[in-house]
């Protein structure tokens, strides 16, 4: 089968043909439907120097936001339907640890010892024909649209999960939110803070394109540029953004946000890009936290899921066939998507 490979470090991912995985005993075959192009994709195959934090030694399938239909069940396994479409919880933890009982993989204190942290990140993911998966990581989607699903499971887990740790700063009236960085997840971000929160939600990228998207989906957008910082507070009366979101992680986009910050806010960092940030006592407003999150649980996918299927988000998606999977890679790169780039394996 086809799939797209991370093989050396600071190399373009290849597309090349491999064995047909089989699943290993409470893990299920998969037929990816969808294999969603994520920017921390990039950081793996082209940033990261080896060894340093986030970096993951090659070689692996990439695709760690996926989903497919149940192609045939492992050993021990039940409860899975043969046909059935689902998406997939990308981590992998020890499955025993605190972290991981409560479905949070992301954070399992055994992670150390575990050879991978999920599927496409260290363990084949789904770029790829078919992909096999532990079935404790299938969300089902029912007769939900597994195609066009797949981002749910990193670019709408991962702002959800930091929205999820910011709604004490959001509820109430008069409130608002900053999402910086209106790709992938940013967008998704947008839509998530409307759904969830009466916030008025401000947001920034360096492309008009993406501002246009996010103002269509009810954000107040704020260009880049000189007096940036002075329009979000004039927006806000004075005060400050009660939650940020900078899903870039640069150092001037982290400045941006602490700068924007209201007392007793909560500025969470998504993005990678490796911007630092100087704290002092007076740097930002009383009592309030700047933090960092890691995708998101198990528990938070079902709820993604169930917000998805109630018509209240909805991924923008660009379709690619495996012919043209690093294409989207290419396109990621240079900054081209006006969609999340999902590559559907069995394109009809
Ligand atoms: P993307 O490429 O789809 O979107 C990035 C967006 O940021 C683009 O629209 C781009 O124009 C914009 N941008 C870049 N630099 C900017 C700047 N200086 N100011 C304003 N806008 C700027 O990327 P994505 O897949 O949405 O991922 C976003 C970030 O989140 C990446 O760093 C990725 O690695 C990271 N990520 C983190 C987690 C996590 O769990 N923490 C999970 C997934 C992705
Ligand atoms: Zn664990």
């Amino acid at each position: 089968m086809r799939a797209v490979v991370f093989e050396k470090w600071h190399t373009f991912p290849s597309l090349t043909d491999i064995e047909r995985p089989k699943p290993g005993p409470g893990e299920v075959l998969l037929k990816v439907a969808g294999a969603g192009a994520c920017h921390s994709d990039v950081a793996l195959y082209k940033d990261f120097e080896e060894g340093a934090p986030g970096s993951i030694p090659p070689a692996f399938v990439l695709g760690h936001e996926n989903s497919g239909w149940v192609e045939e069940l492992g050993e021990g396994v039940t409860g899975v339907e043969v046909g059935g479409a689902y998406l997939v919880y990308g981590p992998v933890g020890c499955g025993r640890c605190k972290a991981c009982s409560r479905g949070q993989d992301t954070y399992c204190e055994n992670a150390a010892e575990m050879p991978y942290l999920g599927m496409g990140l260290g363990r084949d993911g789904g770029m790829a024909e078919y992909m096999v998966a532990p079935v404790r990581n299938l969300v089902p989607l029912g007769d939900a649209d597994p195609v066009a699903a797949a981002p749910l499971s990193d670019a709408a887990l991962t702002p959800y999960h930091a929205i999820k740790n910011s709604l004490p700063n959001l509820a109430g009236g008069g409130k608002y939110a900053l999402v910086i960085g209106l790709g992938g997840l940013g967008q998704m971000a947008v839509q998530i803070l409307k759904a969830l929160t009466g916030a008025t939600v401000i947001a920034t990228d360096m492309k008009e394109d993406a501002m246009k998207r996010a103002e269509a989906a009810g954000a107040v957008v704020v260009p880049g540029g000189d007096g940036q910082v002075e329009r979000i507070r004039e927006i806000t009366g004075g005060r400050g953004v009660d939650a940020a979101f900078d899903f870039v992680g640069a150092g001037p986009t982290i400045k941006t946000a602490a700068a924007s910050m209201a007392p007793q806010s909560r500025f969470t960092v998504v993005g990678i890009a490796g911007g630092t940030f100087e704290w002092s006592f007076f740097t930002t407003p009383y009592e309030s936290t700047v933090t960092n999150t890691y995708w998101g649980t198990i528990e938070d996918l079902h709820e993604v899921v169930a917000m998805y299927r109630a018509g209240q988000i909805k991924p923008e998606v660009e379709l690619y066939s495996m012919d043209n999977a690093l294409e989207a890679y290419r396109k990621l790169e240079a900054g081209e998507l006006t969609g999340r780039a999902v590559v559907v394996p069995h394109m009809a």
